[in-house]
């Protein structure tokens, strides 16, 4: 059955349990960063507007289990208050008598947030009757939090079957969307690039983009793991060593599907990645004692094109050390592509996502994923449990 969105339900005096991603940064008791928040509001507003008695449930870090007062919700119910004009009344817990009265007393449109659901433990095991807890305060269940849609938590997995209505919010559904483009029926040519550390981090979502993309791009540390398979020099640079002969087993599986797969021809080289003062273009192979650390110019073009004749491209992973300029040239020089292409424009990974909003250019892109480890496994064509429960 596909995925409801919120705007299908009819939710008057409904109470309407809303599993959203308040996961924010704090200091000093403040929210820093709210855009998370933000976020979260269309669907918020909407369920207000229909005379929903909205719940709203998050997580926020890593209490493991137990009250940890400063990771409590409270300075985001502040936030919250004031960003929705209306009190948003935080309760001490999230299951429990005191929770059932506060949430049962809603009136339509009014808006409570449940404390903190990882001060119990048995949130994150998916505990059956920690979830029928939590399902006990709803008549309808939201997920509007993807960056968990991967965890079978029981907010994000076991409670939904046991409310008699389930859909999904504004955030998660323009999610499925997106990245459910990619996966199935894409405005062709399909671009994918692919950076970061580690091949052996990415060998199911490539194995998985092999199967749909028409070019793959590659760039990042992995790009030196492909190009050892070819028998390039490399240098000093990141290598797995017991994934050389995998690469060029992709390789040969790119080719025998007919999918261009692209590797760098040029490199941005150091001897290590501190003496950025000493860093140099170098066109094919990297000498002993350099590393390479980014992708080169010429490199940067050639991905450019490839970026300019497709209607739909994906990126997930920085396609160098882009924390350390100059090495973050290459993913700059990508996050402007993207941006300046008209094709349907998807970022997905944390660091991918960090270097566009570096960029100054996320406004240009069509849909900044806001999961990273949901991103990749949605396009590793796993199944994630918290779209799966909502089905
Ligand atoms: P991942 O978590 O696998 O997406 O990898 C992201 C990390 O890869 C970032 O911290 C980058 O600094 C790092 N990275 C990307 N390219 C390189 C490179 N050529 N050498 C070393 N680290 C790199």
């Amino acid at each position: 059955m596909p995925i409801k969105r919120i705007d299908e339900l009819d939710l008057k005096g409904k109470r309407v349990f809303i599993r959203v991603d308040f996961n924010v940064p704090l200091k000093d008791g403040s929210v820093t960063d709210t855009t998370r928040i933000d976020a979260a509001i269309p669907t918020i507003q909407h369920a207000r507007d229909a005379g929903a008695r909205v719940i709203l449930a998050s997580h926020l870090g890593r209490p493991k289990g137990k009250e940890v007062a400063d990771l409590s919700l409270a300075p985001v119910a502040n936030e919250l208050s004031s960003k929705l004009g209306c009190e948003v009344k935080l309760a001490p817990n999230c299951v429990g008598d005191e929770v059932s009265d506060l949430t049962g007393a809603l009136q339509p449109g009014e808006v409570a947030l449940l404390e903190n659901l990882r001060f119990h433990a048995a949130e994150e095991k998916n505990d059956p009757d920690f979830a029928s807890q939590l399902a006990a305060l709803a008549d309808v269940y939201v997920n509007d939090a993807f960056g968990t849609a991967h965890r079978a938590h029981a907010s994000t997995a076991g409670m939904a079957a046991l409310v008699g209505e389930r859909a999904a919010g504004f955030l998660l559904r323009k999610e499925c969307d997106y990245l459910g483009r990619v996966m199935s029926d894409p405005e062709r040519p399909l671009v994918a690039i692919l950076g970061g550390a580690k091949v052996s981090d990415k060998i199911v979502v490539i194995k998985s983009l092999l199967e749909r993309v028409d070019t793959l791009l590659i760039g990042g540390a992995m790009a030196y793991t492909f190009l050892r398979a070819e028998g390039t020099g490399v240098g000093n640079s990141l290598v797995e060593e017991e994934h050389i002969e995998l690469a060029g087993e992709l390789r040969d599986e790119a080719a025998r599907r007919g999918v261009a797969l692209l590797l760098p021809s040029d490199h941005q080289i150091a001897p290590a990645p501190d003496a950025a003062q000493q860093a140099q273009t170098v066109s094919g192979a990297i000498p002993d004692g350099q590393m390479g650390l980014d992708i080169g110019p010429e490199t940067s073009e050639r991905y450019d094109e490839a970026v300019k004749r497709a209607r739909t491209v994906i990126w997930n992973g920085p396609l160098g050390m882009f924390e350390v300029p100059p090495f973050d040239a290459g993913s700059m020089a990508m996050a402007n592509a993207l941006a300046d292409s008209p094709a349907t424009t998807i970022v997905g990974g944390g660091d991918s996502v960090a270097a566009v909003v570096r960029s100054g250019r996320g406004a240009d892109i069509t849909h900044i994923s806001t999961g990273g480890g949901a991103s990749l496994e949605f396009l590793e064509g796993k199944t994630l449990p918290g779209l799966a429960a909502l089905e």
